[in-house]
């Protein structure tokens, strides 16, 4: 079963539940150290150790069941400082108003002696739906972690949710491979291969985000520079991850809707663990988002497309963006994020460079893609500019869907 995590913002606590928050947090630590160092790797061993904490029992069970596994299943050695508070899920126990200012309330879970109390929760719009689920049973809560950071408390909650069975295999007749290229120039360049032949590209601009991305950056280092006040470099943070958090849902969204446009599509993007492989990683990775947002983009996509029933493959990233598309050589790709082809007996010379790699990635999922020849660059003296107008796509498709290197342009890049 897929899961998911329902992330929330506890709404600013009184200093009395304050309090209470950080003695559960502080207490948490002592005694995941004491058990840790102690060698518990045995529940019953945990439980000797934890038994005299002050603790809620769901805040024990999390550590009888967490704590073995570090040094069996995570090969710890020794534990980080920022490990957040986890609780089993008989600490998920919420409340829906919509007549409160916070529709959503959590109940704090209190050693044996109580009061639990309630604290309002700052949800995104986003998983709304989710949250409605979980209070309707429809989606079942798993862990619980209580994050701190520098000036709020966060919670995250682990969903178990169904999702829709697609109806066909990834690899059954008929399928639409659509390839996503996440991050370049544009935010997502999607294209599907309708018979072979791209079809109907998708852009996202990508220039709101990596704009909300630098002008975060300065910001928080002019903020630190000056010493600014921890809650406000917070807020400011807060602000940025929002506003980066929508055009992340939005554009998964938009990915989603226009794979659902093709008969039986198939999502295919490309596997990270590739690209952290590749040398160029620094370079490479410096000129797509940042590392979280881009992360977190590919997850929500493919939430969104498993939520809609549609497969997502993922594919060896290594040479999309400087394999030519059509015949298979390397070419490369220049400073203004156009694809040039070096083979002389092809008929690309030069392409919109987003696109060529979103349709490496879509041709790339069929076994018959991975033979493409890998042949270094040439030294042919690359061909001068003059070729832009040979770049046309075949497609079935209307006029309006037909693609050039006009259409699209080279976006200048701005370096970063
Ligand atoms: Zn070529």
């Amino acid at each position: 079963m897929p899961t998911k995590t329902l992330e929330a913002t506890l709404a600013p606590p009184t200093a009395h539940k304050e309090r209470k928050l950080q003695e559960i947090h502080d207490l948490y630590h002592k005694g995941l150290h004491e058990a840790f160092d102690a060698g518990a790797d045995t529940q019953s061993a945990v439980n000797d150790i934890v038994t005299p904490y002050d603790l809620p029992y769901q805040v024990k069970d999390a550590l009888k069941n967490y704590v073995p596994k570090l040094r069996d299943t995570y090969n710890a050695s020794e534990l980080d400082d920022d490990h957040p508070t986890r609780m089993v899920n008989r600490a998920a126990r919420f409340d829906y108003s919509e007549d409160r200012n916070h529709s959503y309330v959590w109940e704090v879970p209190q050693p044996g002696h109580g009061p639990n109390f309630w604290i309002p929760l700052r949800i995104s719009p986003e998983q709304e739906q989710l949250w409605a689920d979980l209070l309707d049973g429809d989606v079942s809560p798993g862990q619980l972690q209580l994050i701190q950071n520098r000036t709020s408390w966060k919670l995250h909650v682990a969903v178990e949710y169904s999702a829709e069975e697609p109806g066909y295999d990834s690899d059954s007749n008929g399928v639409t491979h659509i390839g996503l290229d996440i991050g370049e120039s544009s935010l997502i360049m999607g294209c599907a291969l309708k018979d072979g032949s791209p079809t109907r590209p998708l852009v996202c601009d990508g220039s709101r985000a990596k704009h909300l991305r630098k002008e975060m950056h300065t910001t928080l280092k002019r903020l630190q520079e000056r010493d600014a006040a921890e809650w406000r470099i917070d807020e400011r943070f807060d602000h940025y991850q929002n506003a980066l958090t929508d055009i992340v849902e939005k554009a998964s969204r938009q990915a989603v809707e226009y794979a659902r446009s093709f008969e039986k599509p198939v999502l295919v993007m490309e596997d990270l663990t590739y690209i952290r492989e590749s040398l160029d990683y620094g370079k490479w990775m410096n000129r797509r988002l940042h590392a979280w947002a881009f992360a977190r983009l590919q997850d929500r996509i493919e939430d969104k497309a498993r939520a809609a029933g549609i497969p997502v493959e993922y594919i060896n990233a290594a040479y999309t963006s400087q394999t030519c598309h059509e015949c298979g050589h390397i070419g490369y790709r220049d400073s203004g994020g156009a694809f040039h082809c070096t083979h002389d007996e092809c008929h690309v010379t030069t392409f919109e460079g987003d696109i060529n790699g979103a349709i490496n990635i879509a041709q790339r999922v069929d076994p018959w893609g991975e033979s493409v020849p890998l042949k270094p660059a040439s030294d042919d003296s690359p061909r001068d500019g003059s070729a832009c107008d040979s770049t046309t796509i075949h497609t079935e498709q209307s006029q309006s869907e037909q693609m050039t290197l006009g259409e699209f342009g080279s976006k200048p890049t701005t370096s970063d």
